[in-house]
């Protein structure tokens, strides 16, 4: 069967896509590759990011690959925190910081329009192609609910009145941008000989 890594090593994202592709590909992580090394994603936009890191595995390890970068954009602020999402407040992945960053940014603001957006940069065959997921919201005045991550208590989708951290992680991932970039993804993989 033909290999495919995702260079991920995020069990969850690992086993919903293996479960997906699993008659057409089979899905490696980058421990699967022996990948330990911190590939730096320094481009400035996601499209960037996600590309630097499928031409890495595929340069150095020599295999088709995926891999995935999601920001959060918000209108009112030129669309930052983007794609520095993961460390807008200064240190990687500090959530709360985060959060309080951008709640404390749109203070007083009534323009609370923003959106997450996640890009897939797929090389297979030695073809770059891109895929594109987008879920539209808002965000709130204030942090509620405690499941997801990220800046999860702070985000509404459009067409909801609860947070993405008050809906469970199946109703989340049905709507999201990453299950959206995905989906678009599979599409295109299940046509591919
Ligand atoms: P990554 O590219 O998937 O690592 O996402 C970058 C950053 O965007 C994460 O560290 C989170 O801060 C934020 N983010 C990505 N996806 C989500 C989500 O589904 N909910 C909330 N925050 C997210």
């Amino acid at each position: 069967m033909n290999k495919l890594v995702f260079a991920t090593n995020n069990e969850h994202k690992l086993r919903e896509i293996r479960e997906i592709l699993k008659d057409k590909f089979e899905v490696l992580s980058l421990d699967d590759i022996n990948c330990h090394e911190d590939i730096e994603e320094t481009a400035d936009t996601l499209e960037g990011n996600a590309l630097i890191k499928a031409r890495y595995i595929t340069e150095k390890y020599g295999c088709d690959c995926f891999a995935d970068d999601t920001g959060l954009e918000v209108f009112e602020l030129n669309n930052a925190p983007g794609v520095i999402s993961a460390r807008y407040a200064g240190i990687d992945k500090d959530s709360k910081a985060n959060m309080k960053k951008l709640l404390h940014e749109l203070e007083g603001s009534s323009d609370r329009k923003a959106r997450f957006r996640t890009v897939i940069a797929l090389i297979i065959g030695g073809k770059e192609y891109l895929f594109e997921g987008i879920v539209p919201g808002r965000i709130t005045e204030k942090e509620s609910g405690d499941e997801g991550f990220g800046y999860d208590p702070v985000f509404m989708p459009e067409g909801y009145d609860v947070t993405f951290a008050l809906m469970s992680s199946a109703d989340k991932n049905a709507i999201s941008h990453r299950g959206r970039a995905m989906s678009a993804m599979i599409e295109f993989l299940k046509n591919e000989e």
